[in-house]
């Protein structure tokens, strides 16, 4: 659609007016974003275009996060308005991207798996795969972090969802959802009587497609309570209770649970999960039926994709619904059930798989309980056909198991699809976590490599390098990122080199300008920027990164004539605030940055920041900026990462293990364009089966050793020999190194060292991030997306 000068003009001016202005250039800051993104929203509401006549199968999106970051630019480059709302504010003398720094991140999701999810959202609807994001309305996103003496506090994240302009809300879409309760039967009929129902309102994000006209729904569910107020109770004069019963009920989408790959089985999550399920299934079948559609044909319009287990019960609850409600035989709910659900598998780390008590799930769902009991008692008379009076193979593959309730197990043998989200990821799930299912029902198995949306990680955050490709390739690539291989035969070009590094140069230089701002490190921006960001976790191994920083600073004040690059360490990493160890890691790389940026002896060397409050925003300034990309999980751990796309896609270079979705880069950019080290998959395991004696590899190893030292010694924290114990521990004998950290220490020291060897040649450093930029179209989303649809959604069925 064209933007239409006139009609933003009056869209505008209804938003000041609203705020009881006389005069646009009475708005402050903060209402200039408001009422910009108020006015759009407004335009896009009206923006009429009916949903293209399709025969694909609708694709509902459900999770728990959607880390999307913030919207008004990202909308108004998707629109293709930028520009022109960028002049028609000039007239106010009023700059777009100063507005754009007033939006709070709607933090919506922990990581990777949450803007996975936002990124598929948007290549769905580029792609024109019809599709509604199913999710929850957090009135508190992912919790803000702050350092207090070098350790991670915790604030709230009230993003202000209330008036988030871009939101809009139907009350005619309005569910109701039960909790609690019994099941009475009579005469083979089961009927739920639940003890407590709770109201879900439906919210809407618009999700807009790159310059295509197409607007789909992100649908966020909040709790409200029932009887909005019992008048009843207020008339008596118990006016603080006549309101008791709606706060507890919205309790339920007050906080985002802040854990990433972590399952910590707590009641109010399972609330969560279920309210999220019960309506988002409502909705669903609502549109099914509006369409005139029998309930039997709804896997012929509709497919339920589950992005991990967190939406399981979904499973159930059709289920119920096509038992119950519509009365349905038990063979053919099962069947329309099996054709519905497609499931994403994240993680094969047995912590982050979640159980649920199977006494919390009867006391909040009865009637789902006895749906998975008899669901449990079907696949048992399978699993005893196969493997006869095998009971190890049934204790592995029950979904009900010593009381536990397991979701992947729900997950995996009730849908059509299961697929891993990268090649290694997806072959590992078969091999290792599923191999007896995989035996039951091979064709279920697949791959979708993830992927990152172009429009926002490069068209967005990297504006100068989009102008670039633009104006080099000449045709259009941001939908078609494959075309990227044209920038190949450039890539020892003296020009478009001198071009492309500048561009690098320009975006170092504006990142360096915000660390000032926002730390008060200056750093030099000549340096290599040594970039790390993702959540804080022991399998990504953060402290494997601190300790060649430690043993950099070492051998710089051991040997000041060391040929060493200048370089500046960035981490960003948020800890889950019970996750203790994290933590301390996090507290271990501030003090360790103090001591090395307070070193006279240093200078700008060596520089170390942790940028606090990692998020999409913050990715989206650094990654532009980045020469190094560090992906050094463990190999095997790291399901797939999207954030080693991102940077490569940006011309950082990797340097990292072949995990997840790093093996493809790798195969992409060329062995060449690529750091890798460590341990592989296959090598972790004999390691490991051979028994593995951290302090053996210590004492192997003087540089480890010495690295080491310095945190025992008091030397980065005022001589307290216990601050940084719980690391320690973890990299002891006693602590087990569980993630074969000093086992690839000084391989890593040695793809550090390649890595300094080549920025020493810029030429050949600059070829190599071009190459990078070049190569990586395969991890547009619009890929994945294709993938699913060919391999999964809209496969022969
Ligand atoms: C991309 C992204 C992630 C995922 O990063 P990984 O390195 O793949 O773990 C996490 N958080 C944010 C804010 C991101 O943009």
């Amino acid at each position: 659609m064209k933007f239409d000068r006139s009609r933003f003009t009056q869209a505008l001016t209804r938003q000041w007016q609203r705020f009881g202005l006389h005069d646009a250039k009475e708005m402050t800051p903060d209402q200039w974003w408001q009422a910009l993104s108020g006015a759009l929203a407004d335009m896009l509401a009206e923006r009429s275009a009916p949903p293209a006549a399709t025969t694909q199968r609708h694709v509902n999106y459900i999770s728990m996060e959607f880390l999307i970051g913030r919207l008004t630019g990202n909308n108004l480059l998707n629109l293709g308005w930028y520009d022109a709302v960028n002049e028609a504010l000039a007239v106010w003398d009023i700059s777009l991207s100063e507005i754009e720094e007033r939006e709070t991140d709607p933090a919506l999701g922990n990581g990777g798996l949450g803007r996975l999810a936002a990124c598929f959202l948007d290549s769905m609807a580029t792609v024109g795969q019809p599709a509604t994001g199913y999710g929850l309305n957090y009135q508190y996103g992912l919790f803000r972090q702050h350092f207090v003496d070098g350790a991670q506090q915790e604030l709230p994240d009230d993003w202000q969802r209330d008036c988030y302009p871009w939101f809009s809300h139907n009350a005619a879409l309005t569910v109701e959802v039960n909790l609690g309760g019994k099941v009475m039967t009579q005469n083979g009929v089961h009927r739920w009587q639940p003890a407590v129902q709770i109201r879900g309102e439906a919210w809407d994000l618009p999700v807009v497609g790159y310059q295509n006209g197409v607007t789909q729904p992100l649908r966020l569910w909040q709790a409200k309570h029932a009887q909005p107020f019992d008048l009843q109770r207020f008339n008596n004069g118990d006016f603080l209770r006549a309101e008791q019963q709606g706060i507890d009920a919205e309790k339920l989408t007050k906080v985002l649970y802040p854990n990433d790959n972590h399952d910590n089985g707590k009641k109010l999550r399972l609330m969560q999960q279920y309210f999220q399920c019960a309506c988002s299934l409502a909705d669903i079948l609502r549109r099914h039926h509006r369409a005139g559609r029998s309930i039997e044909s709804l896997p012929d319009y509709e497919v339920i994709q589950l992005n991990d287990t967190h939406p399981t019960l979904a499973i159930p609850e059709l289920m119920r619904l096509l038992l119950d409600e519509h009365q349905i035989s038990w063979e053919n709910a099962w069947q329309i059930t099996q054709r519905t659900f497609a499931y994403t598998n994240h993680t094969l780390m047995p912590e982050a798989l979640e159980c649920w008590d199977v006494r919390m799930v009867r006391a909040l769902l009865p009637r789902h309980l006895m749906i998975i009991n008899t669901l449990n008692a079907q696949l048992k008379k399978q699993v005893e056909a196969r493997w006869p009076g095998d009971d190890a193979t049934w204790a592995k593959l029950a979904l009900v198991h010593n009381n536990q309730l397991r979701m992947a197990n729900l997950c995996v043998t009730s849908g059509f699809a299961v697929n891993g989200v990268a090649a290694l990821h997806s072959q590992l799930v078969v091999k290792d976590l599923f191999p007896e299912y995989h035996a039951l029902w091979p064709a279920k198995f697949h791959n979708v490599t993830n992927g990152i949306t172009p429009r926002r990680w490069i068209n967005q955050c990297n504006p100068a390098l989009a102008a670039l490709i633009t104006k080099t390739l000449d045709r259009p690539w941001l939908t078609d990122l494959d075309q990227l291989k044209g920038l190949e035969i450039y890539a020892d070009h003296a020009a478009f080199q001198a071009q492309y590094r500048a561009i690098k140069q320009q975006n170092k230089l504006s990142l360096t300008r915000w660390i000032a701002e926002r730390t008060g490190i200056r750093v030099n921006p000549q340096a290599l920027f040594d970039v790390q960001i993702k959540r804080l976790h022991e399998y990504k191994r953060q402290h494997l990164a601190l300790l060649h920083t430690i043993a950099l600073w070492q051998t710089l004040v051991s040997d000041p004539q060391a040929n060493l690059a200048p370089r500046v360490v960035l981490f960003g990493a948020k800890a889950a605030p019970g996750y203790v160890l994290a933590k301390n890691i996090i507290y271990a790389i501030n003090k360790v940055a103090a001591t090395i940026n307070n070193d006279p002896r240093i200078g700008d060397r060596l520089k170390v920041v942790f940028i606090p409050d990692y998020n999409v925003s913050v990715a989206e300034r650094l990654i532009p900026a980045a020469d190094l990309s560090e992906q050094i999980s463990t190999a095997g751990k790291e399901a797939s990462g999207t954030g080693n796309m991102k940077l490569a896609l940006n011309g950082a270079l990797t340097i990292g293990t072949l995990d997840g979705a790093n093996v493809e880069i790798a195969e992409q950019v060329g062995s060449e364009n690529i750091f890798i080290f460590g341990h592989t998959v296959d090598e972790v395991s004999a390691l490991k089966a051979a028994g593995y004696s951290p302090d053996g590899w210590r004492k192997k190893d003087a540089q480890l050793d010495r690295a080491l030292t310095a945190l025992e010694d008091g030397t980065f924290s005022d001589g307290d020999v216990s601050a940084f114990a719980p690391l320690l521990h973890s990299l002891s004998s006693a602590g087990g190194d569980p993630y074969l950290v000093l086992a690839d220490f000084r391989h890593y020291l040695n793809a550090q060292a390649q890595a300094e060897t080549l920025w020493a040649d810029q030429d050949g450093w600059t070829r190599a991030a071009i190459l990078n930029t070049a190569r990586c179209g395969m991890f547009s989303a619009d890929r994945a997306v294709r993938d699913y649809q060919q391999r999964i959604w809209q496969a022969a069925r």
